[in-house]
């Protein structure tokens, strides 16, 4: 009697799905495996590939038991246990080393040749089980069958890892799993259609059937486990790297110190704003932020004060937008909100909301300041019509707001075009100003209004731009002050103007102007002293002019560098005094050495009462506290006389002598006095 193994009967047929649930099981957490040990290298790639091949071992292995437990020869069946674990061995070192052939990158055809190797390692396990199955009968074999079996194992598994690995159609992956199954279980069949096994009557014992059973779910339980354990790495690893991907998108999209979304996520959603605009009739705002005194709290507070106030502003800006409102800080002080809109008004609420917060107090320590904040406003498609074009122009509206005292708050017009380009050229120019020799100083005579003898010279600075030519220091300084370019230029006048005066023979004052930004900088007192000791000039000759509102910024610290100054024997003078804060309380907080008041008053004195009643109210308010009074402005005879019956001074103004080049005022100088002389003699 022959006895073929695919009959299937009500007995088996359980265990032959079980074989079946623990291949396909087997087969998808194998491929699953392989592709994660494709995507590694080094170590991570070989226990990757230690995990494949447990995997693929041992679910083949338990396949190929449990379908050999559901075979019934008609004979009673014994396992030579040496054998059966060795068959188990040769499963999972076989694939091993198929698989580990099949990741050779090096190679054309490694993954099918790696395949091939599957598939023998397959086919070894499995003649080895055969012969691990001992049956009480004839066993005789078909070679045919045999080696067809060996053929599909091996090119079915040469399919299944070659699409696996290269993956050329979408499906690859459970084509790979389906056709490893089919190499599996197409080996298992044909194997054994080659075996007929002639049952021998006189033999009757063997293993207990229920014994087997239970082998069998004991084995499937264990392929099972193993290959659910397969699986469950893979899903860790999966969830891992899932997780680590999501930070670094979060890293990549959002700005690290304040958590808001950066430039990236800006550029995209803007873009993305824009088109859902264009295609629904909508607006989309655009609206650039830059905060107007967040150098200062770095350069005072130091760094750790700037991030928090950084965090502190975010924070305020993420809380207040709304349904399809979106901010983000763009880089240093610097933030952007986007806004889509059918109605002016939402536009305006969104700014107005912004610009209350951007001046709300912040508490940093113990320490309380506003930074204010300039905004600027450009809206597609009135605007521009794509993003660099909406950007740049909300750039230029923010840009003219932070010029503007008055306004923090500009929308973009199309005549900022043409002043803003031309700043921001001048801009560029001015950082080289110095490196080219542009920069040149011309003094001012400041005259004794008794005597009319010259008490000093103030030093004015002067660019000759190669293009433009002269260019006021009243239009480029503010742009120096803007991009810091100030400091250098500051520390130029000082150094040239020094330098100068220590050569002339008599020893005229020489009075040098502050930028509040100068006197934001640390170093001043430390820079001035440095200068004076390189220059040689005597502190007393050196008098250092600030206008109020560099008090106001920040008083306790202004003030305490002012003292530092006047410590190495600087004066100080106040300058443009009447203008501005004019405030009593500034002339009580600082002893300063000189009042310079406006010249807006000269202009108007001989016209106004007002005019003449100021100064004559500033004069006697010098007097009473001891301040010396300058006059500036001074163009004419009567404004002199004026100021000398008013008892004032000094004076300094185009009557007297005009701010001129060094060389001039050499030789000059005794011409402008004796004119002075004569002129107030004459008065
Ligand atoms: P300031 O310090 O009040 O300088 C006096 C300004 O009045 C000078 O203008 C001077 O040329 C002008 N002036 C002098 N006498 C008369 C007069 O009789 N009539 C009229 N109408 N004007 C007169 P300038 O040189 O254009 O400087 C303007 C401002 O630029 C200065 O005002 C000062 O605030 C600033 N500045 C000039 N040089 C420097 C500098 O080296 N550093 C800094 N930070 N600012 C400077
Ligand atoms: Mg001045
Ligand atoms: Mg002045």
């Amino acid at each position: 009697m022959r006895v073929i193994s695919c009959i299937v009967t009500e007995h088996n047929l359980w265990l032959v799905l079980l074989a079946a649930l623990m291949c396909v099981t087997g087969c998808w957490v194998t491929i699953g495996l392989l592709d994660r040990a494709r995507k590694t290298v080094g170590m991570q790639m070989r226990g990757w590939l230690f995990l494949t091949a447990v995997a693929a071992g041992s679910s083949i292995w338990c396949t190929h038991f449990i379908a050999m437990l559901a075979y019934q020869p008609g004979a009673p069946i014994t396992f030579d246990p040496a054998l059966t674990m060795i068959s188990l061995v040769i499963a999972m070192v076989g694939t091993g080393a198929g698989f580990g052939l099949a990741l050779d990158k090096s190679r054309g055809l490694a993954p099918e040749w790696g395949g091939c190797l599957v598939g023998l390692a397959i086919c070894a396990m499995h003649y080895t089980g055969m012969i691990a199955y001992h049956v009480a009968g004839i066993v005789e074999w078909d070679a045919r069958y045999v080696v067809a079996s060996l053929l599909i194992a091996m090119a079915f598994s040469a399919v299944a890892i070659g699409q696996a690995e290269r993956r050329p159609y979408r499906w690859s992956h459970y084509l790979g799993i389906g056709l490893l199954v089919l190499a599996i279980v197409g080996l298992h069949f044909t194997a054994m259609a080659a075996v007929a096994v002639t049952p021998l009557s006189f033999i009757t014992t063997g293993t207990n059937p229920d014994i087997l059973e239970a082998m069998a779910v004991a084995v499937a339980v264990v392929g099972l486990i193993v290959a659910a354990t397969g699986f469950a790495s893979y899903l860790i690893d999966e969830r891992g790297r899932l997780e680590s991907f999501e930070r670094l998108q979060h890293l990549a999209l959002n700005d690290a110190l304040t958590g808001l979304a950066n430039r990236v996520s800006f550029n995209d959603r803007l873009d993305h704003e824009i088109e859902r605009a264009r295609e629904g009739g909508a607006m989309t705002a655009v609206i650039v932020i830059d905060l107007d005194r967040f150098k200062e709290i770095n350069d005072l507070r130091g760094h750790a004060a700037g991030d928090q106030a950084l965090k502190i502003i975010a924070r305020r800006l993420a809380k207040l937008t709304g349904d399809g409102e979106f901010v983000a800080r763009l880089g240093g002080d610097e933030f952007a909100a986007i806004k889509q809109f059918k109605d002016q008004n939402e536009l305006l609420g969104l700014v107005s909301r912004l610009e209350k917060s951007l001046f709300e107090p912040l508490l940093l320590d113990d320490f309380e300041t506003v930074t204010g904040a300039s905004i600027g406003v450009a809206v597609y498609p009135r605007d521009g019509a794509d993003r660099e074009r909406l950007v740049s122009n909300a750039d230029l509206a923010m840009y003219r707001a932070k010029n503007d005292v008055a306004r923090a708050v500009c929308f973009y017009e199309s005549a900022m075009d043409e002043t803003a380009r031309a700043r921001r050229a001048l801009a560029t120019d001015l950082r080289q100003a110095i490196e080219r020799g542009e920069l040149t100083l011309h003094y001012q005579v400041q005259t004794s209004v008794s005597t009319g003898a010259t008490c000093g010279y103030e030093a004015l600075l002067r660019w000759t731009h190669p293009v433009h030519g002269m260019i006021p220091p009243a239009e480029f300084i503010p742009i120096a002050e803007e991009n810091g370019s100030i400091l250098a230029i500051g520390e130029w006048v000082l150094r040239t103007a020094c330098r100068q005066a220590a050569s002339w023979d008599k020893g005229h004052k020489i009075a040098v102007n502050l930028s509040p930004v100068q006197l934001a900088h640390a170093d001043l007192a430390k820079l001035v002293h440095q200068i004076l000791v390189e220059t040689g000039l005597s502190p007393r000759r050196l008098e250092l002019e600030l206008t109020e509102s560099t008090i106001v910024a920040d008083k306790v610290r202004t003030l305490h560098v002012l003292r530092q100054i006047k410590a190495l024997g600087v004066t100080i003078a106040i300058d443009d005094f009447g203008t501005g804060y004019s405030s009593l309380d500034t002339l009580r907080s600082f002893p300063f050495d000189k009042i310079k008041l406006d010249r807006s008053f000269m202009a108007d004195v001989e016209r106004s009462p007002q005019a003449k009643a100021i100064i004559r109210a500033v004069l006697t308010l010098g007097r009473s506290l001891d301040i010396p009074v300058l006059a500036e402005g001074v163009e004419t005879h009567v404004q002199l006389t004026i100021l000398q019956v008013e008892g004032c001074n000094e004076a300094q103004g185009y009557f007297l002598g005009r701010p001129k080049p060094i060389d001039q005022i050499l030789l000059t100088g005794a011409a402008a006095h004796s004119l002075a002389e004569i002129d107030l003699s004459a008065a």
